[in-house]
């Protein structure tokens, strides 16, 4: 058996008129979406795409049914487009990561990715970044011919090369994390790490051990290093954990 604790913060940031980004913290379940659009649209797009995803994972709490409530969520959003032509092209990101039963029956963290939100694997005081963005920045990157450092500034590193609800379709990036008791799980929009380095991360994670107070803290620190974009920022501790990492003496049933 696994127990995750978690907290979130959202902030509009200090440039922009409104919040388009959105968390989500359900059973088991958290997300965030950084939506994208004219007027309502990106708004729209967040919250469809983690309506839908809340439904679709409860119905089916696997690896496998993490992937296709992304995929529902993707063909919920693309739907609303192609109907309401004021919310034509509005699009989303989304991070999530769901407990579910891993393959060898112990409890994995499923993680799944599409866009530029991040995930980030807190664990033995040091910070990894497990996402990939899908930008053309990072794509540069991958393909050498720009540096990280020079992807972190580059005028294309917001241009989306994927994101949620734009086609019918979409390919999404899924892990299976095996977690220990300690680990700390950060999903956040972009708003978080245009402003704030992983070491700035790493600092917070180590240091303040509240996840709604960590989630705060780092909302904050975006936002006195800028604030150019909506922030928000999910923390999930694991508090007791499957296999390896599982106090002694403790009955577990998975
Ligand atoms: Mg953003």
């Amino acid at each position: 058996m696994t127990v995750l604790r978690s907290g979130s913060a959202t902030d509009v940031g200090r440039v922009r008129s409104s919040n388009q980004d959105l968390s989500l913290e359900a059973p088991n379940l958290y997300a965030v979406a950084d939506g994208m659009g004219g007027h309502a649209g990106g708004e729209v797009a967040a919250q469809v795409a983690v309506d839908a995803l809340r439904e679709a994972f409860a119905r089916h709490a696997t690896l496998d049914g993490l992937r296709q409530a992304v995929g529902e969520a993707n063909a919920a959003v693309w739907r609303q487009s192609q109907q309401r032509v004021e919310l034509r092209g509005m699009g989303t990101t989304l991070t999530a990561a769901a407990l579910v039963a891993g393959t060898d029956g112990r409890d994995v963290i499923a993680l799944a990715n599409v866009g530029d939100s991040r995930a980030y694997l807190f664990s033995g005081g040091r910070v990894t970044q497990v996402t990939a963005d899908h930008s053309l920045a990072e794509e540069k990157v991958r393909h050498g011919e720009l540096t990280e450092a020079e992807a972190a500034v580059h005028p294309h590193r917001h241009i989306l090369t994927r994101a949620l609800g734009v086609a019918a379709g979409v390919e999404v990036d899924l892990w299976e994390l095996h977690l220990q008791v300690g680990d700390r799980l950060l999903l956040c929009s972009d708003g978080l790490t245009n402003e704030v380095d992983p070491a700035g991360i790493a600092g917070v994670l180590s240091e303040v051990a509240d996840p709604t107070d960590a989630a705060r803290h780092l909302v904050a620190m975006a936002n006195e290093h800028g604030g150019n974009d909506n922030i928000t920022v999910v923390v999930v501790d694991v508090l007791v954990g499957d296999g390896a990492g599982a106090p002694q003496g403790l009955t577990t049933t998975a």
